[in-house]
């Protein structure tokens, strides 16, 4: 039995066995071999480069048909790499003469292949690297006899245990068959994190090393609660999760029972509780948890995990399905956010060294207009079958909003004039995510109906915490003084304005945060359906003069942690029993 601690990421306790997902992305054990293994391992060796050459021929002509043959000359590199005497003669040498398994040379061998390209000055020959790396995994891939499966094909119920797990991953799951999951890397807002609490699957990220402790078919208990997993577990260790999970379940289904009654204070201020959703399937959870509307659909998780754009119909498919079953509620349709941790191999875009800074969110969809314009197009389309929103992300500045309102007002013309039917008022909010939007809000607050608070990245640009880093996530402070003072200023300055505002980040659904949320005067807050019931039992255990109190408080703190302390003690207060 071995206990692991990393960082919750999606609340709840799961038991299971492990599958294990991306095998070639872990590092691969030296083992001795004995000499009557040699002539396996190398014609095992010989196999694999066989059934490689194989594959990246049939890469090549498809990529040649859908893209020309131009595009295809990488994959004659590949090739030449596959079949370079070179390579083979050191890899069956150093079988024989080593005694190491023939996985293991392989790596070291084309290691020595990747730190020569990588040392070239030439910026191309440098670039090679990565296509040994891509040659590797391939190679590596036949050599342990696995056909890469994935989240979607999986037959039977599991853990998934990964290195890391993209949005594209994770768009793919399927509940019935992920029961939990553990990772290596990742933080609680990174997207993957986001997406399992969407999907209420029991998670634990960041855990640095589970991939090399877990075997396949362990045995593993996740415990997203407090960010623990347990590896083959004894007897009276899994009797006490068992039970832990059953409290959950009864602790959740205790909660549920608010759904119909309103977030109110005790002095009767009212707020809007309303989910975050990825895709149109997470409605009924919403629903299940009284979520009143969806304040950020994350529309861009539709274009994830497959091979072309979704036309038109089916964004306006998958927008009206959205509308038609959250109304009479708000839906806000955020448009497309690729970029950051969100990549479309499809859209070949350049590599960039600073994802999270680069051509993300509304500059890429300014940067290719024609993509923008169609998403646009679906979103007015499906405005008349309910209470439509849009929303822009990551705006910096006034003049984005400006350029994407004018691109806005060309779709609506060009509907108007083909008599297609759509919402002449359709509201246009913009979310505040970037330190500059936030200091220059009053302008920005001009030119459009809503703002939505984006905390996950706020902090993230506020305090130059890269949001997706473990290594750095005790750094990722939501109650930063800063990033307190950013929010005020944001809601004041929508408030002077006369538009509402509301918060969609992670830090929405923090309850432990929400007395403060409240008395700096947030309208609407948006998050997770899973934790709706628990901000609401906290919004109705107090008033808001003792949260406006309370928020004037921790603005005059001067450390993350004197906040918090205050904000336990006034949770500790209102709902003594919740506070663990
Ligand atoms: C945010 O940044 O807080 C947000 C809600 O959007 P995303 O997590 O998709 O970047
Ligand atoms: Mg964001």
């Amino acid at each position: 039995m071995k206990e692991l601690k990393g960082i919750p990421a999606s609340p709840g306790v799961m038991v299971g066995k492990v599958f294990f997902l991306d095998k070639e992305e872990f590092e691969i054990k030296k083992r001795p071999i004995r000499k009557d293994m040699v002539s396996k391992n190398i014609s095992r060796f010989q196999e694999a480069l066989a059934k490689t050459e194989e594959e990246i021929k049939e890469i090549r002509a498809q990529v040649a048909k859908r893209l020309g043959k131009e595009e295809a000359y990488i994959f004659d590199a590949h090739l030449l790499i596959l079949k370079d005497p070179y390579l083979i003669k050191k890899v069956t040498q150093g079988v024989k003469e080593e005694l190491i398994n023939v996985e293991y040379i392989l790596s070291q061998v084309l290691e020595t292949f990747r730190e020569t390209f990588s040392s070239m000055e030439d910026s191309y020959l440098k670039g090679r690297a990565v296509d040994i790396k891509d040659v590797e995994r391939r190679i590596l891939r036949n050599l342990l006899g696995k056909e890469r499966e994935t989240l979607a094909t999986l037959k039977e119920e599991v853990i998934v245990v990964a290195h890391d797990l993209s949005p594209s991953d994770t768009v793919s799951m399927h509940k019935e068959k992920v029961i939990g999951f553990a990772t290596d890397m990742g933080t609680k807002t990174s997207h993957t994190a986001i997406m399992a609490r969407a999907l209420e699957i029991p998670a634990v990220v960041g855990l640095k090393n589970i991939t090399q402790e877990a075997q396949a078919l362990d045995t593993l208990i996740v415990d997203g609660s407090h960010g623990l997993v347990i590896i083959t577990p004894d007897k009276k260790t899994l009797k006490r999760y068992r039970k832990d999970k059953e409290s959950f379940e009864v602790f959740e289904h205790e909660l549920v029972k608010l759904k119909d009654l309103p977030a109110q204070t005790l002095d009767g201020h009212r707020i809007i509780l309303a989910a975050n959703i990825e895709v149109p399937d997470e409605i009924k959870y919403v629903k299940e948890h009284g979520g009143e509307g969806i304040g950020l659909y994350r529309t861009e998780f539709l274009h994830l995990g497959r091979d072309d754009l979704p036309s038109i119909d089916e964004q306006f498919k998958a927008y009206r399905e959205v509308a038609q079953k959250l109304s009479p509620h708000p839906v806000i349709i955020r448009t497309l956010d690729l970029g950051g941790d969100k990549f479309l191999s499809y859209l070949n875009l350049a590599p960039e060294m600073n994802p999270f800074l680069g051509l993300r969110a509304i500059r890429l969809c300014l940067a290719d207009i024609p993509l923008f314009k169609d998403q646009l197009r679906a979103i007015l389309r499906a405005s008349p079958y309910g209470d439509l929103k849009v929303m822009y992300p990551m705006i910096s500045g006034v003049e984005e909003v400006k350029k994407a309102n004018q691109i806005l007002s060309e779709v609506k013309e060009e509907l108007k004039k083909k008599g297609i039917p759509f919402n002449k008022n359709l509201e246009v909010g913009a979310m505040i995510e970037i330190p500059s939007a936030a200091l220059t809000c009053e302008s920005i607050a001009k030119e459009v109906d809503f703002f939505s608070i984006g905390t996950n990245d706020l902090i993230q640009y506020a305090l130059a915490i890269d949001r997706v880093n473990e290594n750095i996530a005790y750094l990722y402070q939501p109650l930063h003084p800063a990033v307190l003072h950013l929010l005020k200023r944001i809601i004041d300055g929508a408030h002077k304005a006369g538009i509402w505002v509301g918060m969609c980040g992670e830090m929405a659904g923090e309850s432990l945060f929400t007395p403060l949320l409240l008395g700096l005067g947030l309208d609407e807050l948006s998050m997770s359906p899973i934790v709706i019931p628990e901000v609401k039992e906290v919004v109705r255990s107090l008033t808001l003069k003792e949260a406006e109190e309370l928020s004037r408080k921790a603005l005059n703190l001067s450390t993350a942690q004197e906040i918090e302390a205050l904000l336990k003690e006034k949770a500790r207060k209102i709902l003594p029993e919740a506070v663990t």
